[in-house]
C-alpha cells in the first residue's frame, strides 16, 4: 500500500465512522451517552472533524483538488435532499410535525417527482 491508498482507506473509514455513530444516535438518541463517554451527537462531531482532517491531508498532498468544495452542489444537494423529504412525507413515511427548523419542503405528490434530481 502506497501512502495514496493508505490516505483514502482512511477516507473511507472515516465516512464508515461518522455512519457508525449517526446509527447509534437512530437507535438511542443524539444525546445517549454511556458512561463518561461522549455522547452521539459529540461523537458524530468528533468523527467529522477527522473526516474533514483526512480531506484536508488529500488536499495538501494533491490527491484532491484544493477547489474541491463547490457551493453550487451543496446547495443542489440540499434542495434534492428536501424535495425527497417532501416526497416522503407525502407517500406517508416522514412524519410530521417535522420538528425541525431551516427545512422548506416542495409539496408535490409521487407522480410529480422531478426525475432529473434522482441521480
Ligand atoms: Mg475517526
Amino acid at each position: 500500500m502506497n501512502a495514496q491508498e493508505h490516505l483514502l482507506t482512511k477516507l473511507a473509514e472515516e465516512c464508515s465512522e461518522v455512519a457508525q455513530n449517526a446509527t447509534k444516535a437512530l437507535c438511542f438518541g443524539l444525546d445517549d451517552k454511556y458512561g463518561d463517554r461522549p455522547t452521539n451527537r459529540e461523537r458524530i462531531v468528533e468523527e467529522l472533524n477527522d473526516l474533514f482532517a483526512v480531506v484536508d491531508m488529500l488536499v495538501d498532498t494533491g490527491i484532491l483538488p484544493s477547489d474541491w468544495l463547490h457551493l453550487p452542489s451543496v446547495l443542489k444537494k440540499k434542495a434534492k435532499v428536501c424535495h425527497f423529504m417532501g416526497y416522503a412525507q407525502n407517500v406517508g413515511t416522514l412524519q410530521l410535525p417535522l420538528g425541525l427548523k431551516g427545512l422548506e419542503l416542495p409539496t408535490t405528490n409521487s407522480e410529480q417527482i422531478d426525475t432529473k434530481l434522482i441521480v
